[in-house]
């Protein structure tokens, strides 16, 4: 993706122009992802190593909230899952950041030419705390995504003892993301006069 267009997107929720955009096209997109905590391995979170004494299991660094993260973005530009796309037979994947695999999702979208609006997601874990964390899992997430961190959102919940994440045989993790087709963005007024390659908003202009 262009920088114009991320400037297009950043800059969008600032300019009154929004309500005269009729053809966005914003879509939704949710994911869930479980590991289950064992010892001897380390506790890794929104790219963030918490101090813990058990870590979760995986393939990769089973980093439970990035990979809900990965699944909404998935979701939302209909490109399936992150099973798919890395797949856990791989051995390339092995111990891999999932941090880097968000960065790769990332690239992903844009390659469909979806501009990320927002991003929440919530974990649920008992232990351990994970409030002194949280600033940097958002820091991490939005940077991987070149996203501001008002864009990404995520929170902590226990589940008050109850089932397996109260029980800390594993944590769980739900994510929700809304993404804009940019090439309906780029047909705003704004880009009136400019040439932006033949793209669906400059064609409309031409037709009206
Ligand atoms: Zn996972």
């Amino acid at each position: 993706m262009s920088e114009g267009i991320r400037f297009f997107a950043a800059g969008r929720s600032k300019n009154t122009q929004i309500q005269k955009w009729e053809n966005i096209d914003m879509r939704v997109g949710m994911g869930y992802d479980v590991h289950k905590l064992v010892e001897g391995r380390d506790l890794i979170l929104g790219g963030v190593r918490i101090e813990h004494d058990k870590g979760l299991l995986g393939h990769s660094d089973a980093d439970v909230v990035v990979h809900a993260i990965m699944d909404a973005l998935l979701g939302a530009a209909a490109l399936r899952d992150i099973g798919r796309h890395f797949p856990d037979t791989d051995p390339q994947y092995k111990g891999i950041s999932s941090i880097t695999l968000l960065k790769h999702v990332g690239k992903l979208l844009e390659e469909k030419m979806y501009v990320i609006e927002n991003i929440d997601a919530t974990i649920i874990a008992q232990k351990p705390k994970l409030l002194p964390y949280i600033d940097e899992m958002i820091h991490n997430v939005a940077e991987a995504l070149q996203l501001s961190e008002d864009q990404v959102n995520i929170k902590a919940t226990t589940e008050e003892g109850l089932g397996f994440t109260g029980s800390q045989e594993g944590i769980s993790a739900h994510a929700v993301c809304s993404v804009s087709y940019a090439l309906d963005l780029m047909g705003d007024d704004r880009l009136q006069g400019q040439n932006c390659g033949g793209c669906r908003g400059c064609a409309a202009k031409t037709e009206q």
